[in-house]
């Protein structure tokens, strides 16, 4: 990026930053900053303008790009089993959509950073007693004790650290065999072989692995470059002072990286053009996703592209639409006609998630597995109707076999919900709706 014009990584400093963790101890929190600013990079400046590359050829439809992970890490969840069943999930998903598309997927976790979550509220009340709410692992405990939800600067070093314990190990899987996707069989999950879909997913394996050969005689080394699989990272990028302390020059380079993520996105809550998060995304030269939902007025957010990519920059920019089923028809066909009308280049990509959550007459935050396969339905729809391109999707997901949504060919019911719900935040699609929804989206590239 050229054109950053009186940014430094801190400037963001001087405007208005939302959602940031209130450390009672300004001393402790620095002395952490500059352990942290001290450590290696988790990523280098040619991952990521690898991945800026294959943005770019997602929008103009050379590509899919599959965004997917759990909503919230956890710091204990940082483990050999889940994180090799995220990773599955994640290979196998690749090889329907693949199979779908007959294009490249470009594979990018939610994954190995994901740790600080934006609230609704500041606090959160229990039975008369109020504590602050959680922030996400990198900024306090989920537990309801004071000590637990009391922000600790030294999370953001765990988080770190784990993020590092986590990039490396997928790294080591994806260079040796696990990612090679001539061995699908690599990737199947203990428990999923009386699952609906595990069972339709391995009678397609023999078909897909014949028509990835076939893509490869047709396509030649195009296409057989991406035969060994990369995974990217990605997180929200929302606790500035952990995402300064890891913004880096890198030699040779113009600009600023963010070298602890491939591809940090701006929430739904920190988008305003004039405060603190967009400042400091428009001095990094990573490529960025902005979440898009109902209230996001369509002037608004070509103003806020043309802030962050002034250049138009090629695979700099991903829309993530989340408007819910109720809104979507509405608000999508506003803002792609207000970001074509302007000439901007982005990466379209859909994520139902996000505004399809619901809480049960209990109380238990879920989201209905009909909805979510309704959004991207229309989201396929509606861009066909525009004649632009749906080039990804951005789901919340996890190997683990839980009961966070309800719905799916597997029925997951209301009273379900109970017996395996471990989300600390947002409930995610367990394998058999993952892979349900993949087939779903697999359908639509077809068509
Ligand atoms: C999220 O992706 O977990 C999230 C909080 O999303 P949004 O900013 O779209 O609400
Ligand atoms: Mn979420």
């Amino acid at each position: 990026m050229s054109t950053t014009n009186n940014w430094t990584p801190g400037s963001w400093q001087q405007k208005v930053v939302l959602q940031q963790p209130n450390y009672l101890d300004g001393d402790q929190l620095q002395n952490a900053l500059q352990r942290l600013a001290k450590l290696p990079p988790l990523v280098t400046s040619w991952e990521i303008e690898s991945l800026k590359n294959q943005i770019g050829d997602a929008a103009e439809g050379k590509a899919f790009l599959l965004q997917a992970g759990d909503c919230s890490e956890s710091l204990d969840d940082c483990d050999n089993d889940s994180i090799v069943r995220n990773l599955k999930v994640l290979m196998q998903m690749s090889f329907v959509l693949i199979y779908g598309g007959m294009k490249k997927v470009v594979r990018v976790g939610r994954v190995a950073g994901q740790y600080a979550k934006p609230r609704s509220n500041d606090t959160e009340t229990r039975d008369g007693v109020t504590l602050e709410v959680y922030r996400g692992d990198l900024v306090n405990r989920s537990a309801f004790t004071e000590s637990d939800r009391k922000p600790d600067p030294e999370l953001l070093l765990r988080g770190y650290e784990r993020a590092a314990l986590t990039l490396n190990f997928i790294r080591a899987l994806c260079a040796g065999g696990f990612a090679d996707l001539h061995h699908p069989e690599n990737w199947s999950l203990d428990f999923a072989s009386d699952t609906v879909q595990a069972d339709k997913y391995s009678r397609m394996v023999d078909s897909i692995t014949d028509a990835l050969k076939f893509m490869e005689v047709v396509r030649g080394a195009e296409f057989r470059a991406s035969g060994s699989v990369d995974v990217f990272t990605s997180h929200e990028g929302l606790h500035l002072n952990y995402e300064q302390a890891q913004t880096r020059r890198v030699p040779r380079r113009e600009g600023w990286y963010n070298m602890s993520t491939h591809f940090p996105w701006i929430g739904y809550r920190t988008r305003d053009v004039n405060g603190a998060h967009v400042e400091y995304f428009r001095g990094i030269s990573n490529p960025i996703g902005i979440k898009v939902g109902p209230k996001f007025e369509p002037d608004e957010l070509v103003n806020l592209i043309q802030s962050l990519n002034p250049d138009d920059e090629r695979g700099r920019i991903t829309l993530i639409h989340r408007y819910g089923v109720d809104e979507v028809a509405n608000r999508l066909p506003v803002i792609l006609k207000a970001v074509t009308d302007a000439g901007l280049r982005v990466l379209h990509t859909c994520d139902p998630m996000h505004g399809n959550t619901f809480s049960t007459n209990s109380g238990i935050k879920t989201r209905s597995f009909d909805k979510i396969a309704e959004e991207v339905q229309q989201q396929f729809r509606i861009h066909r109707e525009h004649g632009t391109i749906l080039g990804g999707v951005h789901l919340e997901m996890t190997g683990d076999n839980v009961t966070e949504c309800i719905g799916g060919q597997s029925q997951i019911g209301e009273p379900d919900l109970v017996k395996a719900y471990k989300s600390a935040v947002d409930p995610r699609l367990n394998y058999d709706q993952a892979m349900e929804l993949a087939f779903l989206i697999a359908d639509q590239l077809k068509a």
